[in-house]
Formats: C-alpha cells, structure tokens, sequence
C-alpha cells in the first residue's frame, strides 16, 4: 500500500486519509451515490468546523454541539442535501440558509461557482467566516441576517438549500428561486422533520418528499 502524507504523521491521525475514506465508505453505504459530492466532503477537514475538543469525532457520521444551542449537520444529511440539490443540473449560484459551523458552506462552495450564506448568530456566522477565508475558499458571500427573508440584492438563486426547520415554505424564499430552480429543506415543526425538494416550474412549484430528518427551527430574527 502506498503511504499518504498524513497517514505518517501520527499527531493527525483522527484527520487521516483513512479516517476521512472510512466517513465515504459509510456515506456509500448509506445510499449516497454522487461521486462529485462524496469527493467534495472527503476534501474537507471537517475536524476544523468543530471545537477542538471533538474534533477526534469529526469524521463520525453525526451531528455535534457548535455552541448556541446550534449543531452541525450530520455528514450523511449534508450529503443527502447537496445530492438532492444537484441532482438534475447543477445550479451556479445557491443560497443557503444556516450557515452555522459553515461545513455545508464549503461542501457547495467546492460544487457551485457561487454561494450566498445567510446566518441569524453573529458569533456563529463570523467563525465560519474566519474558518472558511483561512481554507480559500473565495466564491462565499456572507450576511448576518433572517433567513427567512432571503437574500434580494443577489436573487433569483438556481438552488436555494435551508439547514433549519421552518414549518412551512417562507414565501420570501420562494420567490427568490429561479424559474427551473430547486430548493431542499427541512420542513415541520416537531424534532423530526420532512426533506423536501420543490422546483420552480413556469408555474407554481414542483415538491417531493424526501425522507425524515432532524433540524433545529428555523428561528425568527436574528442574534
Ligand atoms: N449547515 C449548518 C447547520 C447549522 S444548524 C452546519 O452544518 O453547520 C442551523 C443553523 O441555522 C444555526 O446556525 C442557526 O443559527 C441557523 N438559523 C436558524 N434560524 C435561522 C434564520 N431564520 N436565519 C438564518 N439562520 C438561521
């Protein structure tokens, strides 16, 4: 077998090349099948979005506390996300909404010529920020701002992705997709959520349900 780099480094071992494969392989097995999205989060350090003290579980397949009661998604949902937003045409701009840890961010970032990130918690939005310009990642704009409202200066958007749980579509967001565009979210109120996938037809909307998931809210406002 050949060696990589930091599989000889001892002191990165959680961040090693096999760690991160061994992530893939259960994304694989978890029914992600888009190679474009698996090399993109085999890409990325996702021990860097997280507080050092969990970092050794980083390349776990779950979501773990960043502070303000916030979580970063679990890699297989971020999977699942990207997979079902890209799955007809990859679109050139998206928004996102919920930066939060900023993984999901860089995940499309790695996809998409541009993405338009929108956060509620000032802290939490300027973390990833720092963490984001420090990997190089330059086709990101950032707003510290509700979500719900979207983002007009830069719509329409191709695809729109939401990480956190509104219980119905916000309409602002509805409007700011493209005709041809797709948005995927989360969508209740209870811990459990519906993923949705609605397109933009000439008119009206499209909408499939997904499978279950697990948000936090989407919360009014911002912090
Ligand atoms: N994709 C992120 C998920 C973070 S959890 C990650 O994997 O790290 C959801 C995020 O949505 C939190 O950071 C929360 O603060 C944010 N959020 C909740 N309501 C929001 C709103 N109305 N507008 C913008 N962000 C919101």
């Amino acid at each position: 077998m050949q060696l990589m780099p930091d599989d000889l480094d001892p002191g990165i071992g959680m961040t090693s090349r096999r760690t991160r494969d061994r992530l893939i392989l259960r994304l694989k097995e978890a029914g992600i099948t888009a190679p474009e999205v698996l090399e993109a989060i085999r890409g990325l350090p996702r021990h860097l979005f997280v507080d050092e003290a969990l970092a050794s579980r980083a390349y776990e397949d779950s979501a773990l506390p960043i502070g303000h009661g916030q979580t970063i998604s679990q890699p297989y949902t971020v999977a699942r996300m990207t997979e079902a937003l890209l799955e007809h045409a990859r679109p050139d701009t998206v928004l996102e909404i919920g930066t939060g840890s900023g993984f999901q961010t860089a995940v499309l970032a790695s996809l998409v010529r541009r993405v338009y990130s929108v956060e509620r918690v000032q802290e939490l939005l300027e973390r990833a920020q720092s963490r984001l310009r420090s990997m190089k990642k330059r086709n990101i704009r950032f707003r510290h701002g509700d979500g719900a409202q979207g983002w007009r200066e830069y719509a329409p958007y191709q695809g729109i992705m939401v990480t956190a749980a509104p219980r119905g579509v916000p309409r602002a967001l509805a409007e700011q997709l493209a005709p041809g565009g797709v948005m995927v979210l989360p969508m209740g109120d209870g811990t459990k959520q519906m993923l949705v996938r609605l397109t933009r037809l000439e008119r009206g909307f499209a909408h499939e349900v997904l499978e279950t998931v697990s948000f936090v809210p989407l919360l009014n406002g911002i912090s």
